[in-house]
């Protein structure tokens, strides 16, 4: 009989590194960040495709403190990263969904052939809602909506610290991942509503104006399990000139 190749000291020691490393993972799971293809074009996979990571329009460090540079980095970089590059091979093979905007695909979702259906809807919403989330924040955000977004919130919540409120419990209340979103309705009306994963407002026809990423890889780094203090913070880099203005243009095309 051949000598052993490990010996029993090995061995345990092995199966304990092995189990602490499960342990770690499964206790972070949003902490696995999706493997993006390698850049070096040698994975043969949609490393092209028509979709694009687009920059953020801000310094990694510029939300600082509420977001922490570390978050943003990784929540850009990696996790918005791979939604692109997951989507992008999805359409691979389907030049005709290829060809349309990420926000018609999600309008159209039911109509995406199965095999590529989830992957599109997961993906695809990845994709459409961080897209919309980077800009909805600002080094210079805060303080209140603006002009006819201002008179709008007032008269569908009574005021901006009602509306405040059920917005927080809103984003609070997901469970799970997801997000919540404040929502302009083909009948032109604001709503505040929540949509599971990555799905969109726009699976239902409604247009997002300003949304809150509760994936934990949105805030763990920093607040670990204290959603609701990530909640009260992000109310200091709301870009409001942004959602103001995607109001405006967004209500008056619906006329
Ligand atoms: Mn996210």
């Amino acid at each position: 009989m051949k000598a052993h190749w490990i010996t029993r000291r090995q061995a345990i020691k092995t199966a304990l590194l092995t189990t602490a490393t499960v342990a770690v993972a499964s206790q972070f799971p949003e902490m696995n960040v999706p493997q993006a293809a390698p850049a070096d074009g040698k994975s043969g996979e949609a490393r092209t495709g028509p979709f694009t990571l687009p920059t953020l329009p801000y310094a990694y460090d510029a939300l600082e403190p509420h977001v922490d540079t570390q978050t943003m980095q990784i929540h850009h970089d990696k996790h918005h990263a791979a939604y692109v590059q997951h989507l992008n091979k999805a359409v691979a093979d389907y030049p005709d969904l290829a060809k349309k905007s990420v926000e018609d695909l999600m309008r159209n979702v039911d109509s995406i052939p199965e095999t590529i259906h989830t992957a599109v809807r997961n993906h695809g919403g990845g994709h459409a809602n961080h897209s919309l989330f980077w800009q909805m924040m600002s080094k210079s955000g805060g303080g209140q909506p603006k002009s006819e977004l201002a008179m709008a919130i007032d008269k569908a919540f009574g005021s901006y610290s009602k509306f405040q409120e059920t917005f927080t419990k809103t984003a609070t209340t997901v469970f799970g991942s997801g997000w919540a979103w404040l929502s302009l309705t083909s009948k032109k009306e604001l709503l505040i509503e929540s949509t599971s994963n990555q799905d969109s407002p726009i699976m239902k026809g409604n247009t997002p104006l300003l949304g809150i990423d509760v994936w934990e890889h949105a805030y763990y780094l920093k607040h670990q399990n204290r959603r609701a203090d990530y909640i009260a913070t992000f109310y200091n880099i709301i870009n409001w000139d942004f959602v103001s203005e995607r109001y405006r243009t967004q209500h008056h095309r619906l006329v």
